[in-house]
């Protein structure tokens, strides 16, 4: 990760009582968060290979399963590197990042910890509306699922501010264009995602190509 981003991650983590990312205590925060055998590798094997021994040794004694050998996580590595190119799973943007060696995904753990550290402090994702100041608590265990549960509840975050769904901002301006007529349309929406799904409430019809709403119900009539 950045280098600032590794200083604010230091600096959350003394806020909350850890000696930072290199402190002991902050190990078995980190493996709770490690699911099983494939995420254990995973986590392995994006640490850099010098490191991986102290990784494995720090982290076994934690884990909510028993590990099998370093050198067998290995085999397995190696199998199944010849067989696919590897995706990580980021535990942060919940995405499958391509596989890179050496990259340091534990601290993306770190983070994590953090965050589950505040949501079970808080006993739950407590969202305040930067606009109204109403609040609204997601009470799942994980936190991760928390947000996800807010975000279907049409809450958004920037990271550092919340918005209700009354009041999320318009951040981008998405250009629609019809691919059978010359009809256009400007949606304002907070990200492209939710500028499709607002496209889609409006009538238009998109897919590979975009259809208006006039010329999507002709698609559909002709059918
Ligand atoms: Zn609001
Ligand atoms: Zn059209």
């Amino acid at each position: 990760m950045p280098l600032s981003e590794r200083a604010r991650v230091n600096h959350e983590l003394k806020r909350l009582g850890f000696g930072g990312l290199d402190d002991p205590n902050l190990i078995p925060s980190i493996a709770f968060f490690i699911r099983n055998h494939d995420h254990f590798r995973s986590q392995l094997f994006s640490v850099k290979p010098e490191e991986r021994r102290h990784a494995y040794n720090a982290l076994r004694p934690h884990l909510r399963f028993a590990a099998k050998p370093l050198d067998v996580y290995e085999a397995e590595m190696r199998q199944m590197a010849e067989e696919r190119q590897l995706p990580t799973y980021d535990p942060v943007t919940h995405q499958l990042v391509e596989y890179k060696a050496g990259s340091v995904d534990l601290d993306l753990l770190a983070t994590e910890a953090i965050r589950q550290n505040r949501h079970e402090k808080d006993h739950g994702l407590i969202l305040t509306c930067a606009s109204c100041a109403v609040v609204e608590v997601f009470r799942a265990k994980l936190r991760k699922d928390a947000e996800r549960d807010s975000h279907k509840a049409g809450w958004r975050s920037n990271g550092e501010k919340n918005w209700c769904p009354q009041h999320v901002p318009e951040r981008c301006t998405m250009k629609l264009e019809c691919s059978v007529c010359p009809v256009t349309a400007s949606i304002r929406c907070w990200d492209p995602q939710d500028g499709y799904a607002k496209a889609r409430l409006c009538g238009w019809l998109i897919a590979d190509d975009a259809k208006c709403p006039k010329c999507a119900a002709e698609k559909l009539t002709l059918q």
